[in-house]
């Protein structure tokens, strides 16, 4: 597959996606990719000043830069930041590196952390359509997944979803009224069977009603789905995706617990099967380097990266230069292997607290509740037997209890719907209050059939 592109950003004012012409090199499925576009977005236009800075961005030393609306660093206040990390590596931020923490960058991002993290999307994934994707830095994965469907869904159209449902998904899609089409999961993710039935009725039905439109978007959680903890495996992956070339789906693949699994191997992603260019990967540090840092990175096709980047060059401008130049002071200390090491011992520290709170579930709930053990993320979805709905169990006595959980509902896509799920997280308590939390449920659940 490869692209053309048929009108340059600069030289003619492109409509959207139509500077992209996808072409096939086999003869085989092309992809459409204004298809996932709305129209609203379609209308969105580069920023001829945002595209300068990503060429003075990339010239040669001594390219003098009169273009732009740069404040002059040397007027900020900031001389110096040093940062230790706790296994003893310090850098610091001074001179040029500095300046760039302090000034505007590409709406793509910070140069060095791109290329960077493209040699890492690379090694970890492999993906087998390399050359036709692109990446962008985003504030964390929320970000990107938010700026995706807000450029391409439409009010009231259909999008499948995993169900349940990480809760940010759903505050993206309900103000688009969308019909949602969830898809069961069990313990190893999302089931393709379930998928397959749903996207057969869906069709049958299109057939016979007026049509809000047909479903463009997949979204899925792969690994350890929040709530669920499950990871997708293998051989569901490749039904699914085969499901998604049948049904022309994008899949928006939200995975920003890939490295907080409790496997031997990294899973294998969506992205590692993409021969179509149908996934958009959201990928985050948030739950390995700081969630406060606010950097993810998006990896897609390129005519989807580049809406996105028109959206950012109205919106953000682009991810805090700051804590970009940060993480990729701290990639280039580390190196590959101390990243490795940095994961393998951040995933041993989950397990262990999950098999603490497996442990106090056991102890506490046998009889009263059931749950699969999670294979990664930071949850432990719990089934309350003989209870229909959790939420006042959970929102009113649980709080009187000082013990707090999320009721299922808040995961459901129905959530008028009762749901008799809770979810407990055992990422930051200690032993102690995981203990001393498992056993304050059992007596809400013992109160709660009473009742
Ligand atoms: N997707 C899922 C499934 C999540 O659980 C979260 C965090 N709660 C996010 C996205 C957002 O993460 P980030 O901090 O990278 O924006």
């Amino acid at each position: 597959m490869i692209y053309t592109i048929r009108n340059s950003f600069l030289k003619s004012r492109p409509t959207g996606l139509m500077s992209y012409v996808r072409k096939s090199t086999s003869g085989s499925s092309a992809m459409d990719y204004n298809r996932f576009l709305n129209p609203f977005s379609a209308k969105r236009e580069p920023s001829l000043i945002r595209e300068l800075t990503k060429i003075y961005a990339n010239s040669p030393p001594g390219t003098i830069f009169l273009a732009g609306g740069l404040p002059n660093a040397g007027t900020f206040p900031f001389a110096e930041t040093n940062v230790k990390l706790k296994d003893g590596t310090t850098f610091s931020l001074s001179g040029r590196s500095l300046e760039a923490a302090l000034q505007y960058q590409p709406t793509q991002g910070y140069p060095p952390l791109v290329k960077k993290l493209k040699e890492f999307q690379i090694k970890t994934h492999n993906p087998p359509n390399w050359d036709n994707y692109e990446m962008i830095i985003t504030a964390g994965s929320q970000d990107g997944l938010c700026k995706t469907i807000e450029m391409s869904l439409e009010e009231e159209e259909p999008i499948v979803v995993q169900d349940p449902i990480y809760t940010g998904t759903m505050a993206i899609v309900k103000p688009f009224r969308s019909r949602l089409i969830p898809i069961e999961q069990d313990k190893d993710g999302m089931c393709p069977d379930a998928l397959r039935k749903a996207l057969q009725n869906f069709f049958k039905d299109q057939d016979k009603r007026s049509s809000k439109g047909v479903p463009k978007l997949m979204y899925i959680n792969p690994t350890g789905a929040n709530p669920t903890g499950s990871v997708l495996t293998l051989e569901r992956k490749k039904e699914i995706y085969k499901l998604a070339c049948e049904y022309d789906l994008l899949i928006l693949e939200d995975d920003p617990y890939y490295f907080l699994h409790f496997q031997k191997e990294n899973p294998v992603s969506f992205l590692s099967l993409d021969t179509e260019g149908r996934v958009m990967r959201y990928d985050s540090f948030s739950k390995v380097l700081s969630s406060g840092i606010r950097v993810g990175f998006v990896t897609g096709p390129k005519p989807l990266v580049k809406m996105l980047e028109l959206h950012m060059q109205v919106s953000t401008l682009h991810t805090s230069s700051l804590t970009q130049v940060i993480i990729h002071n701290l990639l280039e200390s580390w190196g590959p292997e101390d990243l490795h090491g940095h994961f393998k011992s951040i995933q041993t520290f989950y397990k262990s607290k999950r098999d603490i709170m497996l442990d106090a579930a056991k102890k506490y709930l046998t009889g009263l509740a059931e749950w699969t053990v999670p294979e990664a993320g930071m949850f432990l979805w719990i089934k309350v037997n003989d209870v229909v709905d959790t939420y006042d169990m959970v929102m009113e006595r649980g709080a009187k209890k000082n013990v707090l959980f999320v009721p299922g509902r808040a995961f459901m896509t129905d959530p008028s719907q009762p749901c008799q799920y809770i979810r407990a997280s055992y990422t930051v308590p200690t032993p102690e209050e995981i203990d001393t939390g498992m056993a304050r449920l059992a007596d809400l659940i013992r109160e709660e059939k009473d009742l």
